[in-house]
Order: C-alpha cells, then sequence, then structure tokens
C-alpha cells in the first residue's frame, strides 16, 4: 500500500482541490455568501427534485433538523411514532424533539432494515406515523410499510440520511413517504465538505413551511411568521453540493463495484455474512457491513486490523432503545436488533478506493477474522 487507508478516503478529496477551489471562487464573485436568497442553493434544491423526482426540496443544515423539520411540517397529533432502534440518534432524536413519543420495533436478520410485520405488531390506536430509516444504503421495506401506513392512516417520514440513490424495485427511496430526509454530512455519499441536509416534499404548504422554519420564521423583510431556528445550508455548503450531485450516480456505481468486489473476496470466509439489498431492491451503498459469527470476537479482530492499517467502525454497537436519553422509551424485546448490534462491522467504503485496496483490505479482514476465531 502507497497510501494510509481511511475510512471514509477524506484526505482524497485533496486531490481535486480545484475542483472545489473554483465553487469556492463562484460564491465569491457572485458575492452570494448569505444562505438566504443564495442561486447556489435554488439551484441545488431545483436540481435534487429533479433528480429525486419530487416536487420540492428544501435545503437546511444537517439531516438532524432534516427529520426534525421533516416531522414538524407533518404537524401529527400526539401519539407513537414507529422507528427501528438499530439506527443513528437523530432518527429517535426528531420524534422526541417534536413532541412525540418512539416507539421501537424491531428488524429483519438479513437486510438489518425494520421488520414489516414487528411494525404491523406494533401499530395501536396510539400510532400516528412510523419513521423508517434506509441503514448503509439498502432500502427499508417500503412497499409492505406503505401498505401498512394506508391502512392505518399513518404519516410517513423516510429517513434517507444513507441512502441516497437506493431504490424499491425502480422507484427511489425518499419518494414514498409524505416526507423524506436527507443528509449532505461529508460521511454521506452526497457530502459537501461540512454540514448539510434536503427535506423533500410534495405539498406546496410544506415547502412554504420549510422555507420559513429554517430560516427564524421569516420568508423575507424579518416578518416572523412562525417561531424559527437557524437551519439553513450555507450558500457555499450548497455550491459544493450542487457539483457532487453531478457525479453522484457515478460515485454510487463506484461504490457498488467495491462492495460487489468485497464480496466476491470474503465469500469464503466461514460464519460471515454480508448485510445486502433484497434481489428486487438496488442498494446505494454507503456502508459496507458484516455480521461476524459468535466464533469471533469483535473486539479483539478490531484491534487487529487497526494494527495492520484497516480502519474499521461499527454502526451501531448501542442501539437507540439502549441509549440513556432513550431509557424512557424503551419497552419491547427486540432481538434481532440486539444481535446486530453485537455482530455487526463495516469496512472502508467511498469511490476513490482502488482495486488493489480492496483486495487488500478483504484480505487482511480474511486472515485477521481465521486468527481470532476461538
Ligand atoms: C447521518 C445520519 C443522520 C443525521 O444526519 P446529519 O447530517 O449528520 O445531521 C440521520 N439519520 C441517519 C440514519 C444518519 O446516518
Amino acid at each position: 500500500m502507497t497510501t494510509e487507508l481511511t475510512f471514509f478516503g477524506f484526505e482524497r478529496e485533496a486531490a481535486r482541490f480545484d475542483r472545489w477551489s473554483d465553487c469556492l471562487r463562484q460564491v465569491l464573485a457572485a458575492g452570494a455568501l448569505h444562505s438566504s436568497g443564495s442561486p447556489f442553493t435554488e439551484d441545488l434544491e431545483h436540481d435534487f427534485a429533479a433528480w429525486l423526482g419530487r416536487r420540492h426540496v428544501v435545503a437546511v443544515s444537517s439531516g438532524t433538523e432534516a427529520l426534525r423539520l421533516g416531522l414538524e411540517v407533518l404537524d401529527l397529533p400526539p401519539g407513537e411514532v414507529l422507528v427501528p432502534a438499530f439506527t443513528f440518534q437523530a432518527s429517535v432524536a426528531a420524534i422526541v424533539r417534536c413532541g412525540l413519543t418512539p416507539r421501537f420495533v424491531d428488524i429483519s436478520p438479513d437486510t438489518l432494515q425494520v421488520d414489516p410485520a414487528a411494525v404491523r405488531a406494533a401499530v395501536t390506536a396510539d400510532t400516528v406515523g412510523i419513521l423508517p430509516v434506509h441503514l448503509f444504503g439498502i432500502p427499508a421495506p417500503m412497499t409492505e410499510l406503505t401498505a401498512i401506513a394506508e391502512e392505518h392512516g399513518l404519516a410517513v417520514l423516510e429517513d434517507c440520511a444513507q441512502s441516497v440513490g437506493a431504490a424499491v424495485r425502480g422507484r427511489k427511496v425518499g419518494t414514498f413517504g409524505a416526507v423524506a430526509a436527507f443528509s449532505c454530512g461529508p460521511t454521506k455519499p452526497l457530502g459537501g465538505l461540512g454540514e448539510g441536509g434536503l427535506v423533500a416534499v410534495n405539498e406546496p404548504a410544506c415547502d412554504a413551511h420549510l422555507r420559513r422554519a429554517r430560516h427564524n420564521g421569516a420568508l423575507r423583510d424579518f416578518r416572523h411568521e412562525l417561531v424559527g431556528a437557524n437551519a439553513m445550508m450555507d450558500s457555499l455548503q450548497a455550491a459544493f453540493l450542487g457539483r457532487r450531485l453531478t457525479e453522484l450516480d457515478d460515485q454510487l456505481k463506484l461504490r457498488r463495484t467495491a462492495v460487489e468486489r468485497y464480496e466476491q473476496r470474503i465469500a469464503d470466509v466461514p460464519g460471515v455474512s454480508v448485510v445486502r439489498a433484497r434481489p428486487d431492491d438496488l442498494a446505494a451503498p454507503s456502508k459496507f457491513t458484516v455480521l461476524l459469527p459468535d466464533s469471533v470476537d469483535r473486539e479483539r479482530l478490531v484491534e487487529v486490523l487497526t494494527g495492520r492499517g484497516v480502519p474499521t467502525n461499527v454502526y451501531y454497537r448501542v442501539p437507540q432503545h439502549r441509549q440513556e436519553c432513550f431509557a424512557a422509551y424503551a419497552r419491547d424485546p427486540l432481538p434481532v436488533t440486539e444481535h446486530a448490534a453485537a455482530h455487526a462491522l463495516s469496512l472502508p467504503l467511498h469511490p476513490y478506493l482502488t482495486d488493489q485496496e480492496v483486495d487488500h483490505i478483504a484480505g487482511e479482514f480474511a486472515t485477521a477474522v481465521r486468527e481470532v476465531r476461538a
């Protein structure tokens, strides 16, 4: 290996300095530093809406705020929102921050996405919504979830933070729910050089609310029609993201190619299974995640790999129902979630990984698994 391996490959952006400095030059030349009314933000919203196939997109400061504002705009009555515990904190925090109650549901063992049977079983008279998360770039089972939501009159907010470009039977995630939230944080496939998020809606009234809510409640002229936050996306970040969007489909292809290569290279490592999408679905891999067998001590494996220059990450060691801040909402047993939290391991994945690097990582992984096996 000539270059050091990192998990996200951020340092590889340095080789594209000219591309990014060109964006900075454009923003400065246009005198468009202010987020409010930035043509770069408007272009990004327009282009992303066209790419996704939704009527309105509103750019915000992060995926976390995209989720919170996306749930706020649904204006749900008090009640429970069904959400997987095997996710990042922000999916659940949005529910609590909107004054609603999270009700954790278990996931399916093969895809690690929310289990439709568990969702159906958790619906009560108190249920007001479903917040499916498309985790690791793998689509949640939207056909089944949409049917349950329609049957019971539930709102659906999709957390697409990790899965921009994934599709269920040819239909992109983020086009199923009334609202969809995306993250443009640097670790995400549509990542900028800093923080950002996007909210997609179809209703003009939702679009109008979101534009005020992200801008201290005012659309213009210091006329504050509601109590809002400063949750705007930087103009500069919008310019970067506009560029990133033009290369997103190509970068997703590179990610898929790397994942296929990983799968071939580790296919014969006994007991290790790859977390993947259902056959009719298309993944947009943001993470390459495997499940280790009981016989492999994950912490030791991580130590060995780190020692050999192979970075790894664990998504998620502590699922949300076991987090201190959500302890009050822990209720039902979630055996599949617990199993995933104890056995999942993610290997480096980004569009700049070379074939040789994938082979090297997969080789080190296979060797290390054999070594630490009990
Ligand atoms: C990253 C992430 C978020 C939050 O996005 P930020 O842009 O980091 O605020 C929400 N949900 C999931 C599943 C994520 O991975």
